[in-house]
């Protein structure tokens, strides 16, 4: 770490006290940005970088509600408005126990750059629950979104602030949201992106992270002029993003080989292909079920439960050409890395947010593979959400193609960015490209507007 970095962390470190997973995306922001910086004083002079790491506001919230035994439960709710330099702030829901101030504010910063790069009109946001939706009814659900909403509601909408659905926040959720929304404000409109069809929603919308993440590892591997055809690949999660990654792959001819979920992971050497997609759609949509069904129902895979004794994780321990992490932050280690990189896997395309470590990150840089980090590779879902507020505004709904169109359009702009400003030689520095391209397009409409 350079001495500029280590000053500039240890004041984020000093106002922003354990938040691991927010000093861990700002320093790899910093680490790429102050460079740039000392280079265009004008930034540094306005403090720009300093400015985008405080969020514009953060709201906390307590969420009441009844369980279906008529006991009361407790549940802390967030919405952190980070930077609407570019436009209204818009990032995910995270409904998941494990989220926490600090990993809001880790989403939002990196929602801030990836938004920059979408060429949309999008500031920067992220919020959510440590409520936990796993195992809980359909009724307990829709009374904690409601309770949620009524809190929310004060501070979001359509020219101010637009949630979409992330890790626990699927169609459903968006659906009880949006409807205790539409109730408390008699107001139809556009508040939440992530809507179902029949009420605002985009077509491609679900599909798009997933999509988006194979056409940006398309667009890497075109640099070397390879396609995705005939390649093997290892997806993480079974999820919106992981199981829309695979539908993209298999259509593309490659082969997915693995899924996994929080309590273990598959590996089908034949590969996932529709059939079997289906069945895990059905599985985690419908039935919401555990992935360890796929193995009972499909012969010859193997199932791996989670090994909290092992210090790597065996999804990425296979032979492969791709792999699309699709589930968490930081589920990539070292020593993953290193597997990876054993294994012949040479693209690595992050669905996830911020899925790899830091040590995993400099691994892939180190061997020079095609490493398109989240921000880059995985902005097609925040893309066409864009695209479904600006259907919304219009009252009117583009077709699949059209849709698809502009998303392949999108995450084919997004890999020229990185490509000008992340080129080093004969080598493309991804983190470096999009970390510059979404600064820049942040900070001038910062500049631009004035100590706000
Ligand atoms: P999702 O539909 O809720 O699926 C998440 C998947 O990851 C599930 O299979 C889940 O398993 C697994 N998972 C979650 N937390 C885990 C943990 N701590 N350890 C192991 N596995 C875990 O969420 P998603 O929308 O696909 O999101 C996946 C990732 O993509 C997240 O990093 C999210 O921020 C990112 N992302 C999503 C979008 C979007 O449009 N949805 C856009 C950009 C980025 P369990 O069911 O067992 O928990």
């Amino acid at each position: 770490m350079s001495d500029a970095v280590q000053a500039f962390m240890e004041g984020i470190k000093a106002k922003n006290r354990a938040e691991p997973e927010f000093h861990q995306a700002v320093e790899e922001v910093a680490t790429s940005l102050l460079p740039f910086i000392e280079e265009n004083p004008k930034y540094k002079k306005a403090k720009i970088l300093e400015r985008i790491c405080e969020p514009e506001r953060v709201i906390m919230f307590r969420v009441p509600w009844l369980d279906d035994k008529g006991e009361v439960q407790v549940n802390r709710g967030f919405r952190v408005e980070m930077n609407s330099a570019i436009g209204p702030y818009k990032g995910g829901l995270r409904f998941h126990p494990t989220v926490y101030l600090g990993m809001l504010k880790f989403l939002a910063f990196e929602q801030v750059f990836k938004n920059g790069l979408t060429t949309l009109p999008m500031g920067g946001g992220k919020g959510g629950s440590d409520f936990d939706p796993k195992g809980k009814s359909d009724n307990e659900v829709m009374k904690f979104c409601q309770s949620f909403m009524t809190e929310l509601s004060r501070h979001v909408g359509p020219n101010t602030d637009v949630p979409a659905g992330d890790i626990g926040v699927g169609g459903r959720e968006i659906g009880f949201l949006f409807g205790q929304y539409k109730r408390l404000r008699n107001e139809f409109t556009g508040v939440l992106t992530g809507k179902g069809r029949n009420w605002g929603g985009s077509l491609i919308r679900p599909e798009a992270t997933g999509y988006g993440a194979v056409y940006f590892a398309q667009e890497m591997l075109a640099t070397r002029k390879e396609t995705l055809q005939g390649k093997h690949c290892l997806v993480s999660g079974s999820g919106n993003v992981a199981q829309f990654a695979v539908e993209k792959l298999n259509q593309l001819g490659a082969k997915a080989v693995t899924l996994s979920d929080s309590s273990g992971c598959i590996y089908d050497e034949a590969g996932i292909d529709g059939e079997k997609l289906a069945f895990v759609m059905e599985l985690k949509n419908v039935r919401r079920g555990r992935i360890k069904e796929y193995a009972e129902k499909f012969d010859g895979v193997v199932y791996t439960p989670v090994d909290k004794n092992l210090d790597y994780n065996p999804l990425w321990d296979h032979k492969a050409d791709c792999a699309f992490p699709s589930a968490t932050q930081n589920e990539i280690n070292a020593k993953d890395a290193a597997n990876l990189l054993k294994n012949g896997v040479y693209v690595v395309s992050e669905g996830a947010n911020m899925p790899s470590v830091p040590e995993a990150v400099e691994q892939y840089i180190d061997a020079k593979i095609l490493y398109g980090p989240g921000k880059a590779a995985n902005a097609g879902g925040v893309a066409v959400s864009g695209l479904e507020m600006s259907q919304n505004s219009l009252r009117l709904s583009w077709t699949r193609e059209e849709v698809d169109q502009r998303l392949q359009g999108i995450m084919k702009a997004i890999h020229e960015q990185c490509v000008a400003h992340g080129t080093d030689c004969d080598w493309v520095n991804y983190v470096k490209g999009a970390n510059i391209a979404g600064f820049v397009k942040v900070a001038d409409a910062m500049l631009d507007q004035g100590l706000v």
